[in-house]
């Protein structure tokens, strides 16, 4: 799972000094080596023309001292560097590394994204001590935005409930999944999120795990649930198709690796009690 080490500890202020870890962005892809997908240093972000002077603190990872930079959408690097989607490095890179970068991400767009104040479109400050930009005008606060979703595997017996999403990319199976609306508690989403892409109610809501998943901003809050009562009915502008499998059942191709719906889906696979 991506999950930032423990030994973590967030920043708010510079660490002058420090070994670094430079986490450049450009849109949701991270600046890396060619050679080696290594981080650029100071030096390197200098020669290929990246100001670091409005770089965010991150945290330390270790001994390094980990910051975010962003850089526009048409910029373009020297030979020996790219920009690489966050997503293209799962398994090419350190999973600490690559979860401390998708912290970093979800830093440096807020950041980039919150240089003016929503409300009155005055200029934004950051706060010393906290992770918070404030308009210079109006005091309007912004804080990271972190949008919570919620995850859940339905059990029904020793059966398990895996859809296949239309938007899915490259038409896995998972869980059911959705975004939090305003006003809800997660288990509010879980109930009205199954009804509405499945038809059915789900009762004894087990918490399971949550993951940050920073595309751009998500908070992957994870259940399971067991079915209560109703037939598979699919909202098929968002479900292509839902089905229980059993034990015995071949199960489709379903997520693997660094997210937590394969996480859950391993945990509670057909015919294991939980
Ligand atoms: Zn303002």
């Amino acid at each position: 799972m991506l999950v930032t080490p423990a030994h973590f500890v967030p920043l708010h202020a510079p660490q002058p000094g420090a070994q670094e870890h430079i986490f450049v962005f450009r849109g949701g892809a991270l600046l890396v080596r060619d050679a080696d997908l290594g981080l650029p240093d100071a030096e390197a972000c200098a020669a290929l023309g990246i100001a670091l002077d409005d770089a965010r603190a991150v945290g330390m990872l270790g001994k390094h001292y980990c910051r975010a930079a962003w850089v526009a959408a048409d910029a373009q690097v020297a030979e020996g560097f790219a920009f690489r989607p966050l997503r293209s490095l799962f398994g090419a890179v350190d999973t600490h590394l690559l979860a401390v970068a998708g912290r970093a991400f979800q830093i440096a767009e807020w950041a980039r994204t919150h240089r003016f104040c929503g409300a009155c479109g005055g200029a934004m400050e950051a706060l010393a001590g906290e992770r918070c930009m404030r308009c210079t005008r109006c005091g309007h606060a912004a804080y990271p935005r972190i949008s919570p979703a919620m995850m859940v595997l339905v059990r029904k017996g020793d059966a398990i409930l895996l859809a296949r999403n239309v938007a899915a990319p490259n038409g896995r199976f998972s869980a059911l999944a959705g975004f939090l609306e305003a006003g809800e508690s997660v288990e509010d989403a879980v109930h009205r999120e199954v009804f509405e892409e499945v038809g059915l109610r789900v009762r004894d809501l087990r918490y399971f795990g949550s993951q940050s998943w920073p595309f751009p901003h998500s908070l992957m809050i994870a259940f399971t649930a067991e079915w209560e009562s109703g037939e598979i009915a699919c909202d098929t502008s968002e479900i292509a198709e839902a089905h229980w499998f059993g034990p015995g059942d071949t199960l489709p191709e379903f997520a693997t690796g660094v997210s937590i719906s394969g996480e859950l889906i391993r945990a509670n696979l057909p015919g294991r009690t939980g």
